[in-house]
């Protein structure tokens, strides 16, 4: 589970998250919305300590990650608790899909080269590209490569995983492969946090959803009820915006 409160952060004189608080409770998924430049990916970033907070807290579990000084064992420790997509897939482009998969376990987290090769194939059959194994991201399409970048963070086995718009660089048709993966990891029961554009998606697989603006919760609530009646203008504006 992650707990965060009152979260403020600016770069330079723009303050980009103006005291933003919410939480994700284990097996649940939360949907961040919200127009461009309103701190989504501000947020997620905070939330994998990539970027730090100015204000406020955030506890990982039972882990506070915002506080000003990490020890290089805690700071493992997030890293490995949390996984994180993108939208750019991020692969190496000289290692085959096998070995992006095990790299990071037998770096980070020490695993021996035999058990690492059996979690990627493990993880690979999980988003459906057991027979890509040896391949190179550039053979892929969009959709395959994100599969397999979702892959490489389960391989890391994390407690909760952060997406940010990860199909919005792919092209339309391949949108639906690499949703459909989320979907299933949510139902298996991971703990999500998932900055999307893709409404319908937010409102059938997320539990709760939350509307920024201008580095502020708008609106925050249940999934199908906040997607299907906003009660502010601000997000109903932007809903039918998405249509
Ligand atoms: P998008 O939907 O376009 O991805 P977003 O909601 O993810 O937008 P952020 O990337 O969190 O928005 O950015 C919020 C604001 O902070 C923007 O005005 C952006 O220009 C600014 N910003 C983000 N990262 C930095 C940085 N490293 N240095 C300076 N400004 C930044
Ligand atoms: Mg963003």
């Amino acid at each position: 589970a992650i707990q965060f409160d009152n979260l403020e952060k600016s770069f330079g004189s723009l303050p980009v998250l103006q005291g933003i608080s919410g939480y994700v409770d284990a097996g649940e998924v939360l949907s961040i919305i919200g127009s461009s430049g309103c701190g989504k990916s501000t947020l997620l970033r905070c939330l994998n300590r990539l970027e730090t907070v100015d204000r406020g807290k955030i506890v990982i579990s039972d882990l506070e990650i915002s506080k000003p000084q990490l020890s290089s064992r805690e700071l493992k420790e997030v890293r490995s608790r949390i996984g994180m997509v993108f939208q750019q897939f991020n692969l190496f482009p000289h290692l085959s899909v096998l070995e992006n998969l095990t790299l990071a376990p037998q770096q980070v987290l020490k695993i021996s080269r035999s058990e690492s090769k059996e979690r990627a194939k493990y993880y690979l059959q999980e988003v459906g590209l057991a027979d890509k194994a040896e391949m190179y991201p550039e053979q892929l399409s969009g959709g395959q490569r994100q599969r397999v970048a979702i892959a490489r963070s389960l391989c890391m086995e994390p407690q909760i995983m952060l997406f940010d718009e990860p199909t919005s660089a792919l092209d339309p048709e391949l949108v639906g492969e690499v949703l459909a993966v989320m979907r299933r990891l949510a139902e298996e029961g991971m703990t999500m946090v998932v900055v999307t554009h893709e409404i319908q998606f937010a409102r059938d697989v997320a539990n709760r959803v939350m509307f920024l603006d201008q580095g502020r919760v708008v609106e925050e609530g249940l999934a199908r009820e906040v997607l299907t009646n906003p009660n502010s203008d601000r997000l109903h504006t932007f809903l039918s915006r998405m249509r």
